[in-house]
């Protein structure tokens, strides 16, 4: 099998893909998942077990409600400003790549985004970290690991004010302490489940302060009345989800999977460091665990080290075209013999090279 490095969408373990394609052909009685009502008690189970796995595995405090939704992150960028920011008021934001900007951007159609910090200038490759919050913001947003850049923020900056924060990337990763956060989004398609289900952890007395009104498909009130069946759930991505958190959970949960995640990065940014053939590309404090950019001293070799990967069954290491170079992205799916063997990959090739 290839050492899939690949971004997503849904990077998940060989065993949860297999139980998913059971559950295609037979659910329950000969039925598929995807034909059985989402009304029925067993469909109700799937919702349930996997709202209740999130809230362990990331022990979610009382007060806080998960949402099962759709539309992606992307629509959390204008759900965020349309339920939480009051007419004419400010929210302020962090501006550490492409994701980020974009939930910029949808501020304006609800109030004013007031941006704290940027590192646009240097192509986004560190965090911030010199910057005020003003006290009147309604909140703060940030995202904690940017996937295109390879960056991420560790410790939640100290702010006096709500938190919004889009987790899309590093959800699952490493532990959290979730009491610290008003509103958590993710897209679940990196190491929650299949793109389609987006996941939401919000602190319930946020809401409904806004005064505005709100469509029906975009009001966190009525998806939490509703228990996330609001209308007609995804519902192949959701059991997927649920089977992936399941095996998260026999796995030992989050802390052993950021031990994990710990130790694949290092090894990884150790060799990188290593060798004479390649650097990183982002401040060695700001680098993420998940997504880790890097390229060739001598941009010549970019290609040739492609294809020797690709030939030796290396999959979705090709960066994202606003870094270039080379991605190597991790997510709780890729085991760590896949990194070492690509720190041989490196090695090997640093031989042939250098
Ligand atoms: N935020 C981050 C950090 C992402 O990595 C992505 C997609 O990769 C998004 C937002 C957009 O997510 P979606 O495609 O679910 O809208």
């Amino acid at each position: 099998m290839r050492h899939n490095f690949g971004a997503g969408p849904c990077i998940l373990p060989q065993e949860v893909f297999k139980q998913a394609s059971q559950a295609v052909l037979d659910f329950k009685d000969g039925l598929s998942i995807l034909e059985i009502s989402h009304r029925t008690p067993e469909f109700e189970a799937v919702v349930s077990e996997t709202v209740s796995l999130v809230k362990e595995l990331l022990n979610v405090p009382s007060g806080y409600s998960v949402l099962l939704l759709q539309g992606g992150a992307s629509m959390q960028f204008a759900m965020v400003p349309m339920n939480l920011l009051p007419e004419g008021k400010s929210a302020a934001y962090l501006d550490t790549g492409v994701w980020a900007n974009k939930a910029i951007k949808e501020v304006k159609n609800f109030g004013t985004a007031n941006v704290v910090a940027s590192s646009k200038d240097s192509n986004y490759s560190f965090i911030p970290k010199n910057f005020e919050v003003p006290a009147d913001s309604a909140y703060f947003h940030y995202t904690s690991n940017n996937t295109i850049y390879g960056t991420e923020l560790f410790d939640l900056p100290a702010v006096n004010v709500p938190v919004v924060c889009d987790m899309s990337s590093d959800i699952m990763s490493r532990t959290i302490d979730v009491s610290k956060y008003d509103l958590i989004y993710a897209g679940a398609q990196k190491n929650i489940g299949p793109a389609g289900l987006t996941i939401v952890i919000v602190k319930d007395e946020i809401l409904g302060k806004t005064g505005r009104s709100i469509p029906s498909m975009l009001d966190y009130r009525l998806h939490i009345e509703g228990g996330s069946m609001y209308n007609t759930p995804p519902v192949f991505s959701i059991y997927t989800a649920m089977l992936n958190l399941r095996w998260l959970k026999s796995k030992g949960g989050v802390a052993e999977m950021e031990k994990d995640n710990i130790a694949k990065a290092r090894a990884l940014y150790t060799e990188i460091d290593r060798n004479s053939l390649f650097k990183g590309t982002c401040a060695v404090e700001d680098r993420s665990r998940m997504n880790v950019c890097f390229v060739m001293e001598n941009p010549d070799l970019e290609k040739p080290f492609l294809k020797y990967a690709d030939e030796n069954g290396f999959e979705g290491l090709k960066g994202h075209r606003s870094v270039g170079g080379f991605r190597a992205s991790m997510y709780n799916a890729l085991p760590i013999t896949s990194v070492h063997a690509l720190v041989e990959l490196m090695q090997s090739f640093e031989e042939k090279y250098k």
